[in-house]
């Protein structure tokens, strides 16, 4: 067997088209609904807060491939196809006969997966006609990705950042701000709903569902804005499509093909972007089965220890209800370094999908990422994001199983992100500071 390392894709075997596992889906996600009435949303009620052409695909359960047009193809094509690298140096150190591949999407210049879906919405944004973007951000991934992409379609951009993520990676607020983007610690007083929540709670830490209400609010008060999300929703799942896609062609290229595939998890689109393309085949009865596994932090278990149950995606309770896998919208995260797994539900194609037995989750205590991300660092060269070293740890739980028994499964992996703006994080855990 060949000994090559990275497999890439020539700029025309680049997936033209996006993949949307709703439309295969046995069982449908249940519907979105309107808070107050409890009627089903429409793309119409969608379209008051994100752009029109998100929000058709989020409801789409009918077409399974999506054209991507032709100017979000040429914007990929500065930094696709990302690299699928077998991890031989980190095999060797486990000593497992496991084979461990990972698709690297840390390899942009913002530096995650995040910007897959940052570059279409600020499109469809643009050509809507809408002149003002906002958001959430956590960690500070999608603030970074959405900052440089609504900068580069010409669309002013507010972030709210988790007041707590802002304090612990400083960094990631003077990169949005270096895109032009204005950035605000969240909860914060230029909200009602940061208002409200500082006055019930003058310590919040802040996270993403606070930040959410507030990028809604303003978003549904200020003329010609629209909001963007960088998760949860199934337009963004669909957008990151494009990992899985790729990975699918690279895979054969390697001449292997996965028995699992891992990604760490937070609302579920770098899950999402590298397992629905295999899993469609799954879907279809087609195939060797493949054990699907998504990594979510002991401190924030909505996929192993939440509800099924329509909640909403914020703190307010300014979103539509979504059903889905939640630990209440009230729910505060403990403070750890993977911010952008500080959220308290589940996308609602994956809830459906956990639900209906296709993947299960895995809880990763923050030590054990580290130990990960640590062992990843060192034998493969690569800082992983503190996200993305969730996906490593239990990388490393299977192929230590495999070790014992002496299987040579396929194990691939999403690298979501670098760690590169998350040195404070790595610094506490080699100076014996995190719990
Ligand atoms: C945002 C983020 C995540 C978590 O979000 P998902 O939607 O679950 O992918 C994971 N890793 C990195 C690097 C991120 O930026």
């Amino acid at each position: 067997m060949s000994k090559q390392k990275r497999f890439l894709l020539n700029e025309d075997e680049l997936p033209r088209q996006w993949y949307n596992i709703q439309a295969d889906m046995i069982n449908k996600p249940l519907p979105l609904l309107n808070p107050a009435t409890r009627e089903p949303l429409t793309a119409e009620d969608l379209s008051h807060i994100f752009a029109n052409e998100c929000a058709k695909q989020e409801l789409d359960t009918e077409h399974a491939w999506i054209d991507i047009p032709e100017e979000v193809l040429r914007r990929y094509s500065y930094y696709r196809s990302t690299p699928l690298v077998r991890a031989y140096a980190l095999e060797e150190a486990l000593g497992t006969p496991a084979h461990i591949y990972f698709k690297n999407e840390s390899v942009n210049p913002l530096g995650s997966h995040k910007l897959n879906s940052a570059i279409p919405q600020c499109y469809y944004c643009k050509q809507e006609g809408v002149k003002n973007v906002t958001t959430e951000t956590g960690a500070g991934q999608w603030g970074a990705a959405l900052s440089y992409a609504a900068k580069s379609f010409g669309l002013e951009c507010a972030v709210y950042q988790v007041k707590i993520s802002m304090l612990q990676k400083p960094y990631r607020s003077s990169i949005m701000r270096t895109f032009g983007a204005t950035v605000t610690g969240s909860p914060s007083m230029s909200t009602r709903a940061g208002k409200d929540i500082i006055t019930a709670d003058p310590n919040h830490p802040g996270s993403l569902g606070t930040a959410i209400s507030e990028a809604v609010e303003l978003a549904t008060t200020t003329p010609d804005c629209k909001y963007t999300l960088g998760s949860v929703m199934n337009h963004v799942s669909l957008h990151q499509s494009v990992i899985g896609l790729e990975a699918e062609k690279q895979m054969k290229m390697a001449g292997e093909y996965p028995d699992m595939i891992i990604a760490c998890f937070g609302g579920g689109s770098n899950f999402g972007g590298l397992a629905f393309p295999f899993m469609r085949h799954q879907l279809k009865g087609e195939g060797k089965k493949i054990d699907f596994i998504a990594a979510e932090p002991e401190s924030c278990p909505k996929l192993t220890k939440g509800k099924f149950e329509y909640d909403f995606g914020d703190t307010a309770g300014y979103t539509p209800l979504l059903p889905m896998y939640t630990l209440g919208h009230e729910f505060k995260p403990a403070n750890i370094h993977a911010g952008g797994l500080r959220y308290h539900g589940a996308g609602t194609i994956v809830s459906q999908l956990l639900k209906d037995g296709y993947l299960r989750g895995v809880d990763i205590p923050q030590l054990e990422s580290f130990d990960a991300g640590l062992l990843f660092a060192r034998t493969e060269g690569i800082i992983p994001a503190p996200e993305s070293c969730h996906a490593i740890a239990a990388t490393i739980r299977e192929a230590k199983k495999c070790k014992e028994t002496g299987e040579e499964k396929v194990i691939l992996f999403n690298l979501s992100g670098h760690g590169l703006i998350d040195m404070t994080a790595y610094d506490s855990f080699l100076n014996g500071d995190l719990v």
